[in-house]
């Protein structure tokens, strides 16, 4: 998908990108619910760059990453490694969303059992999320 483009809710920042991957992911750790209040969903993006940044907080989430929201209206835009150049941007920010497909679950064992996602794709426990997409600091609970 490209060019991307999006914004929060009260539009005080908005976001474009060169490309964004069309599989999002959906993260059930306890940073991320906490964060999110829920499941997170994000994709992966490329060429981020935002408009109001003076209304962007980055909040240092642990050692290794930062999240991003906004001041005014506290929407979720992203999660975003600190070594890396590459946003993890919420999909719901997004201007299209009808594009993205759920493609990988990830700390599926932290998910409660009260909701589901449909449709067949990886679902990732703690101990193989971590195989997968290399060491991290232990989470916090
Ligand atoms: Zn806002
Ligand atoms: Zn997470």
């Amino acid at each position: 998908m490209s060019p991307i483009r999006g914004q929060c809710l009260c539009a005080a920042v908005k976001f474009s990108g060169t490309h964004a991957e069309s599989g999002f992911g959906a993260c059930h750790c306890r940073m991320c619910q906490r964060w999110a209040g829920g499941p997170f969903l994000a994709t992966s993006t490329s060429g981020i760059t935002f408009d109001g940044e003076e209304n962007l907080v980055r909040f240092k989430s642990s050692d290794w990453a930062e999240r991003g929201f906004c001041k005014k209206c506290g929407t979720n835009l992203f999660y975003k490694e600190l070594e890396s150049d590459s946003y993890e941007m919420c999909v719901g920010t997004f201007d299209d969303l009808n594009s993205f497909a759920l493609n990988e679950e990830i700390f599926i064992d932290r998910k409660p059992a009260a909701y589901d996602f449909a449709g067949d794709h990886p679902r990732l426990t703690e101990a193989e999320t971590i195989v997968r997409h290399g060491p991290v600091p232990p989470i916090p609970q």
